[in-house]
């Protein structure tokens, strides 16, 4: 079976490396929030050219933190869309602020800037844009919005690590930029991880001061936080993904290069790259008429393909009741019918690509037989 992510591929190619910082770290004798900790924190900024990085347990806390440390909570509205992980409204609503959803460009899959007019009001505080798949979105109008109206933007680059926007690294553009370290991301742990970066040195702190029981210096909270902490283990483990990042975007974005040649006349609408951005291809995302039968035919001949998102955000059952302003979002409704995610991951060879490409290119034969 060809899978959509792997990353068992990708320990099986770091092994020695991997299986060597494992065992410093159970060697040191700390384990939760110490040097390794602090030093892909300094690495992971160094890589962003950006300040402040702060490790977290999980990309939705980074989002959730990150509402908190902005203020943003009951009584407020967060402006984002419905084509995305659920984590992303889940951590809105975590925060006790209100999502408002708005539709997308459906051939960037990312947020509609010209939507946000309409998504207006006086509670709302923040937009919360995904760069997702590994695609920017369209920062230039959302930030002139944002400024506008002064609100806050909170970028989730859980899909974007290494993504650009013209000269800037995604996560660098809004007021904090947030990750996510799951195992199949582009930058991922062997276990849970996150990180919210920003150039604010008070939201920096306040972020610190969140991830660990709100605590100040002497251990006396001075707000009621969590515990959101990255483990000594997955820091370890990271700074080595984080040493490989641009190798694996450089080979995730051949691999997409080769299914933009070999798929075109396919019946398949291919991923549109925005001109001014870097896409990561954190997921090779297609549209397809008849979705459900292209990904029946593909799991019966050894295709593991995935749909990221077959229900919209809006229309799941916790989030029905923040309707978007119209009540309905038709692009990403129609997406949601017909997105199909290929296999996709830097460890995928040669030989198992074609398959997939032969599989799809006999799929179209047979229906348009
Ligand atoms: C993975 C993901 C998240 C959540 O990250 P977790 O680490 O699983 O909590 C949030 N937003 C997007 C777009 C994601 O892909």
């Amino acid at each position: 079976m060809i899978l959509c992510g792997n990353p068992h591929a990708g320990y099986l190619a770091r092994k020695a490396e991997i299986d060597a910082a494992v065992r410093r770290v159970f060697e040191s004798g700390r384990y939760i929030l110490g040097e390794e900790v602090s030093s892909f924190e300094r690495e992971f900024a160094d890589y962003l050219r950006i300040p402040h990085a702060i490790a977290l347990g999980n990309g939705t806390d980074a989002l959730y933190l990150a509402l908190r440390a902005c203020g943003i909570g009951a009584g407020d509205e967060v402006i984002t869309v419905s084509h995305t992980a659920t984590a992303t409204a889940a951590a809105i609503v975590l925060s006790g602020a209100t999502p408002v959803f708005v539709d997308i460009e459906p051939h960037y899959f990312t947020l509609d800037a010209e939507q946000l007019p309409a998504a207006l009001t006086t509670k709302t505080k923040a937009i919360l844009p995904v760069h997702l798949y590994g695609q920017a979105a369209d920062m230039k109008p959302i930030l002139d919005f944002a400024h506008e109206h002064d609100l806050r933007v909170i970028e989730d680059c859980a899909q974007s690590a290494g993504g650009e926007y013209g000269e800037a690294r995604l996560s660098t553009l809004g007021d904090i930029g947030c990750f996510s370290f799951y195992p199949t991301k582009n930058l991922g742990a062997y276990g849970d991880g996150g990180m919210a970066v920003t150039r604010d040195s008070g939201l920096a702190e306040q972020l610190r001061c969140l991830r660990q029981y709100g605590w100040d210096e002497s251990g006396s909270s001075r707000e009621a936080g969590v515990n959101s902490r990255l483990d000594e283990l997955q820091a370890a483990i990271l700074r080595i993904g984080l040493s490989y990042l641009d190798v694996d975007n450089a080979q995730r974005e051949v691999l997409a290069s080769r299914y933009d040649r070999d798929l075109e006349n396919t019946g398949l609408l291919l991923p549109v790259r925005r001109l001014t951005s870097r896409h990561v291809f954190h997921l090779y995302a297609v549209r397809h008429l008849r979705r459900d039968a292209l990904l029946g035919h593909l799991r019966e001949h050894g295709v593991r393909a995935l749909v990221h998102y077959s229900v919209p955000v809006h229309l799941q059952p916790p989030y029905t009741g923040y309707a978007s302003q119209t009540g309905t979002l038709p692009e990403t409704e129609r997406v949601a019918r017909e997105v199909l995610s290929l296999p996709m991951y830097p460890q995928l060879s040669a030989v198992d690509q074609e398959r997939v490409i032969d599989t799809i290119k006999a799929f179209g034969k047979e229906s348009h037989d």
